[in-house]
């Protein structure tokens, strides 16, 4: 359906057209019409990306009044946000005259805002926290709203707006037609609906909490200590990502980005501990596709907008369901396709299935590709950009008959692989030894090999270091009260405890390993825990032997050439314990004992024979 059937002003149509907006979007077609012709309140299940500003926008303005008051309010969580939507209200008022739009969101000078209040803007977008700020001040005046617009209303709830919403709506009249935005509909959203919302009509694009139908869901089943090389591969395979990897802390998000940074990929930070000026610096540089990979909190997240992204890859799966919608339609916008793919362990299969029930879509379980596929894939992404470049004939052709001598020797396939050589030797290299990165059978039964006693048994162990030892007066039963306090579960087995006068190593079962890191490296304090070089545990001391690795460089750091590294310039070493894409597996029979880790923590401590064993 055109604009014009929905029956727009003529000022209106023509902002549309000059965007490029051809025709209504689904919720445009609902949400316009209703709040032209109807009287009742709306609530619209609808994810960004939907087209739902121009939902709510292109009605009100439609129907503001020829009057100098602020009739129309937008709530919005995030500044982002805040300032997108006033643009875009900008952007389809752009020929009506006398419309003013203010955007007034935390985290900025206030003053500068209260200065374009001065005279009232007819549509006011806010974060709610700065919006109480200026009511407070008396700068606002809510007693004129017609409209006012919820939007992420979920997202604002989560950030803990609920309060300030409440006071806002309390605050404006009775008369007013409220709209409501929201992805998902938890419980909070229904009760401020039907408390605030009198007459009101449900409408949703899709199902309700429906995955959008453009993104494609798929996972990868790993060994935890193999997230990070999986993440490599799928950001290879796929030369052209335009990414958020979301991790689950801030520490998380900003090793994985530096480690990707070292290893040489376009790839940043965002993440709370950043300052104001420094996250929209890298929400700039990744808008404008300087940076390909954003690493990412779901919270810091939360205030960029990006339609085109190819990819959302979950490095973790979040907590609940809800977060993974917001995170998977991320992708997948303004009628483009997107894949969300999640790096999961054996025992985050069922969360997949809760999200697919709730979700109402099914997941693709892929293989993690190997050496060979990737090698492949970045090659004719070569030889295509190779088709596609421009070639600049005036400044060639003066120094192309020399050229051509020099060439004379060779045939065109020795030149073709040489040039390819030049540009790909050092990817071939890396990958070379790549090893599958799959879970298969044959895992499951290798993880026999690790079995321990104990109620846990039957799990593959992994070895955990922290940095606190014997320096720190460090014990046991310290970690274990730490341990305790940071997960809450009293349940997790940790054997093999060794103190040394710097760290103190652990072992806990692989499917622990993950929550045990996260929920120490989130206590906040100088505590930090790493999957010790070696990584794999041993099984409480009766596998001893395993983590010896070779003779000679020892365990997980390996001999390959650095498995999982990149192209593009990107630097030889690998960060994930020196780069060795799992040599371990060929090495776990030779003896040895004394793991890598071992030798290094020794040498470089001095403690080697200080060190105890619990
Ligand atoms: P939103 O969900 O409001 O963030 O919109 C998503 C994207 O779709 C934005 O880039 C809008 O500019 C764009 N958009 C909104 N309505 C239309 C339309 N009718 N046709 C084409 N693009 C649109």
């Amino acid at each position: 359906m055109t604009f014009k059937e929905l029956g727009l002003k003529e000022e209106i149509l023509r902002a549309v057209e000059e965007l490029g907006y051809e025709n209504a979007m689904p919720i445009q077609e609902k949400s316009i019409p209703f709040m032209m012709n109807e009287t009742k309140d709306l609530i619209a299940l609808a994810q960004t990306g939907t087209g739902k500003t121009a939902g709510f926008g292109l009605p009100i303005l439609n129907l503001l009044k020829d009057v100098r008051q602020t009739q129309a309010l937008v709530l919005a969580p995030t500044r982002e946000l805040c300032i997108q939507i006033a643009n875009d209200l900008k952007g389809y008022s752009k020929y009506m005259k006398g419309v003013k739009v203010v955007p007034v969101y935390g985290g900025e000078n206030i003053i500068t805002q209260l200065r374009q209040l001065d005279t009232p803007a007819q549509i006011l977008v806010a974060t709610p926290g700065r919006l109480i700020d200026l009511i407070e001040r008396r700068k606002v005046d809510l007693s004129g709203i017609d409209y006012l617009v919820l939007d992420e209303a979920d997202e604002m709830l989560n950030m803990g707006f609920l309060d300030d919403i409440t006071t806002i709506l309390e605050k404006t009249p009775e008369t007013r037609r409220t709209m409501l935005f929201s992805a998902t509909m938890p419980a909070g959203i229904t009760n401020i609906s039907r408390k605030y919302m009198k007459d009101r009509e449900e409408i949703s694009i899709g199902k309700k909490n429906t995955g959008n139908e453009n993104v494609e869901h798929i996972y990868y089943l790993v060994q935890a200590r193999d997230r990070y090389l999986t993440l490599k591969r799928v950001v290879d395979m796929n030369p052209d990502i335009y990414g958020i990897v979301f991790c689950r802390t801030r520490q998380e998000t900003k090793d994985i980005a530096e480690k990707l940074m070292k290893d040489g990929y376009s790839a940043d930070a965002l993440h709370g501990d950043l300052s104001q000026a420094q996250r929209d610096s890298v929400m700039q540089k990744f808008r404008i596709k300087n940076i390909q990979v954003l690493v990412a909190t779901d919270v810091a997240a939360r205030g960029l907008d990006v339609d085109s992204l190819t990819h959302v890859i979950n490095y973790n799966l979040p907590d609940d369901t809800e977060s993974y919608t917001h995170r998977s339609g991320r992708t997948g916008r303004a009628n483009k396709k997107g894949v969300s793919v999640s790096i999961i362990h054996s025992k985050e299969r069922g969360k997949i299935r809760e999200i697919e029930r709730i979700i109402n879509r099914k997941f693709e379980q892929q293989q993690i590709p190997n050496g060979i596929d990737v090698c492949k894939k970045q090659l004719f992404y070569l030889i295509e950009r190779m088709e596609n470049v421009e070639v600049n004939n005036e400044q060639l052709d003066p120094m192309f008959p020399e050229l051509l001598q020099k060439l004379e020797s060779m045939d065109k396939e020795e030149i073709i692989k040489r040039f390819v050589s030049l540009e790909f030797n050092r990817f071939l290299d890396y990958y070379k030894n790549a090893p599958d990165l799959n879970i298969h059978e044959r895992d499951s039964r290798r993880d026999g090999d690790f079995k321990v006693g104990g109620t846990r048994g039957g799990f593959s162990k992994l070895r955990l270091k922290i940095n606190l030892g014997e320096k720190e007066s460090f014990s046991p039963s310290r970690l274990l009260g730490m341990l305790n306090d940071a997960t809450g579960d009293k349940s997790i087995n940790v054997s093999g405890i060794e103190v040394t006068s710097k760290f103190t190593f652990f072992d806990v079962s692989a499917e622990d390993a993950d929550r045990v890191m996260t929920a120490f490296n989130d206590l906040g304090g100088e505590a930090r825990v790493d999957v010790a070089k070696g990584g794999r545990g041993n099984g409480g001391g009766r596998d001893g032997g395993y983590r010896g690795g070779n003779s000679g460089g020892g365990g997980y750091r390996g001999n390959s050439s650095g498995g999982g590294g990149g192209y593009r310039g990107r630097s030889e070493s690998s960060s994930n314990g020196g780069g060795g894409d799992k040599p371990w597996r060929k090495d776990r029979n030779s003896g040895g004992g004394g793991g890598d880790y071992k030798r290094k923590e020794g040498s470089s401590g001095g403690d080697g024979a200080r060190r105890k064993r619990y």
